[in-house]
């Protein structure tokens, strides 16, 4: 595994689910973590499950969706931590509903929370990493952004537009030394997935070439090598992480 001693790495969605396993896995690689999350009180106890880490923790309750709550997000950490050498843009929400029934509220919100809170962090956090010529952006899109997905053409779009974010950002950032990458997770074992019928479940289990779905330390296992010097030479990637669920 990477070492990220002294490294600053801001992680959004960070309460639980895989954005909290990404906060476990920086931290034991020694990376300071700049953690947000809309909910107070189940932020504080993510931290206060890291604490036996040793690293630093600034978290804040915020919602994405604000341009100004990034902005400041973004402000805080460098004074809370001295600097930022990654951000992780985790948070993610679904709201699924076959196209004819979904309603405009529950495109909006998917779209806002998803591809707009994925842009308004990166970039808050792009401004910094501009000026400083290094940076590390790395992105979770998900397998269906790739495949398709019925009954989720919120998520979907916002995952795929994901992936085109990403790759502009890349185009964009490269010469000033900021790489940007996605992940694109398959199925996840997480609250998220847990609220699935288990005949959605069963199927795509059956369709996954590992028999297996994914462990939230099996996505940050990914997320930490983008975000290390061992991908130095890879931007613009989105790394599937999915199981042989799609090829
Ligand atoms: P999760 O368990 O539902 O956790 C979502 C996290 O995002 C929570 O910490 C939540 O905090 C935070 N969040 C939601 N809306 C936010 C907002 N507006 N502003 C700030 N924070 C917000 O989700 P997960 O399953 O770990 O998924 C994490 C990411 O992986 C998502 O982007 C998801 O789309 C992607 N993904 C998941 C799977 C899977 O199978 N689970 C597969 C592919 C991709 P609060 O509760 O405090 O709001």
């Amino acid at each position: 595994m990477a070492d990220f001693t002294g490294k600053n790495v801001m992680i959004t969605g960070a309460s639980r689910g895989i954005g909290f396993a990404l906060a476990e896995a920086f931290a034991k690689a020694g990376a300071n973590l700049a953690l947000c999350a809309t909910r107070e009180e189940a932020l504080k106890e993510a931290a206060g499950k890291l604490a036996g880490y040793g690293v630093k923790i600034y978290t804040k309750a915020l919602n994405i969706t604000c341009a100004d709550s990034c902005e400041e997000f973004v402000q805080n950490t460098i004074k809370e931590l001295g600097s930022l050498d990654v951000l992780v843009n985790n948070a993610g929400i679904t709201k699924d509903n076959l196209t004819v029934r979904m309603n405009e509220q529950e495109w909006d919100d998917v779209i806002s929370v998803n591809l707009k809170g994925t842009f308004l962090m990166s970039k808050a956090a792009l401004k910094v990493m501009f000026k400083k010529r290094s940076g590390n952006i790395v992105n979770i899109s998900s397998v269906v952004g790739e495949m398709g997905n019925p009954g989720q053409v919120n998520y979907v779009a916002s995952k795929a537009g994901i992936i085109g974010l990403t790759k502009t950002l890349a185009k964009e950032f490269g010469g000033r030394n900021v790489r940007v990458n996605a992940v694109a997770p398959g199925f996840v074992q997480t609250s998220m997935t847990d609220a699935l019928p288990e005949e959605v479940k069963a199927k795509a289990l059956g369709a996954i070439a590992l028999k297996r779905f994914a462990t939230a330390q099996d996505i940050a296992k990914a997320v930490l090598f983008l975000a290390s010097d061992d991908a130095s030479y890879i931007t613009g990637h989105v790394l599937a992480v999915n199981g042989g669920l799609y090829m």
